[in-house]
């Protein structure tokens, strides 16, 4: 078995109304936000696919639907030919899930504080009746800490190491897909790049397929295989990392490659993205990015675009070329 994910047509519609009395009261309707829409993508096996978007965006929407934590309004996520939503063999879906594992951004609420490091480690493991004799140990080792770190507490470690050890609990089940939501925002850039190493060196050492979400384009460049951006709950433009950095198609894309640090063009004026997110209750008619994008036509504000193939790239903006 493969940790092969196809998802397609994925839609997450959120009810956001207010109770029922203020509705009569202020004589509003129901409302409704619409997170994620018709968003497709496959992850080849052992692959990292990154998802990046600014806040709002609906990225960790997806991963939610992704790890079964939410259901898909409409669409299917299949995980190793299993699609978790409506599969009707318990034990199937079961096992498959088991084989999904997810690393939160901030190690320091991911933690149990009362609980010393080896038990957090094996947890997942134990509550499932599974051998735990010097796992903990084993796995510290496997993410560059010491074993003895085992016989300690959360807050005896830096903000790194806690991420190490997040990663080691992730790993004592064995799970072949690891969605991973913003691993390192919550961390100082220099030990950001180690433990996206560590996660690199982990992917190929143990055969592993990451789901990969973040704000920051740079994060994904050297880690991603493919990269999917994301305008509000739609992808906007799929490329890979060498193509998306070199040529990016969708204006929304070279906006946040203008807005990303550069090691190549040290001293370049960064330009921030301009503009704010709309209103996902009420999205702008047409191409949701048109109030914010510099090439904007009359056929944007009128017709929504739709995902194309362009080389090796698939955009959704009218005027890319
Ligand atoms: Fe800009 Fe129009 Fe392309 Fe949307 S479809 S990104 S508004 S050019």
């Amino acid at each position: 078995m493969s940790a092969h994910v196809i998802v397609r047509g994925l839609t997450r519609i959120f009810d956001v109304s207010k109770p029922w009395l203020n509705r009569v009261l202020e004589r509003r309707g129901k409302a409704f936000l619409t997170a994620v829409s018709e968003v497709d993508f496959e992850i080849e096996e052992r692959t990292t696919y990154a998802l990046v978007g600014e806040s709002g965006s609906g990225k960790s929407t997806i991963g939610k639907m992704l790890v079964g934590l939410l259901s898909p309004t409409e669409g299917d996520v299949e995980i190793e030919g299993v699609d978790l939503a409506r599969e009707r063999d318990a034990r199937r879906a079961a096992t498959v899930r088991s084989n999904i594992q997810m690393i939160f951004q901030d190690p320091y609420a991911s933690l149990n504080p009362r609980w010393r490091v080896r038990d957090i480690i094996v947890e997942p493991v134990a509550s499932k009746g599974g051998d735990t004799e010097l796992l903990a140990e084993r796995l510290l080792e496997q993410v560059g800490l010491h074993p003895t770190d085992a016989g300690k507490f959360p807050h005896e470690f830096s903000g790194g190491q806690r991420q190490r050890i997040c990663i080691a609990r992730a790993l004592a089940s064995q799970p072949r897909l690891i969605v991973c939501d913003e691993p390192t925002s919550a961390l100082d850039v220099s030990v950001q790049a180690q433990v996206l190493n560590l996660m690199s060196d982990l992917k190929d050492d143990l055969g592993l397929t990451y789901l990969l979400i973040t704000h920051d384009l740079t994060v994904v460049r050297h880690m991603a295989d493919r990269i999917g951006v994301l305008y509000l709950g739609r992808l906007v433009e799929e490329a890979d990392p060498e193509t998306l950095f070199e040529a990016p198609k969708h204006p929304y894309s070279q906006m946040l490659l203008d807005a990303a640090p550069r090691m190549d063009a040290f001293g370049r004026e960064v330009v921030p993205p301009t503009g704010e997110i709309p209103d996902p209750i009420d999205p702008p008619k047409g191409c949701a990015f048109h109030p914010r994008c510099p090439i904007a036509a009359d056929i944007c504000r009128k017709e929504r675009p739709r995902m194309r193939p362009l080389g090796t790239t698939k955009v959704a903006c009218h005027l890319a070329e």
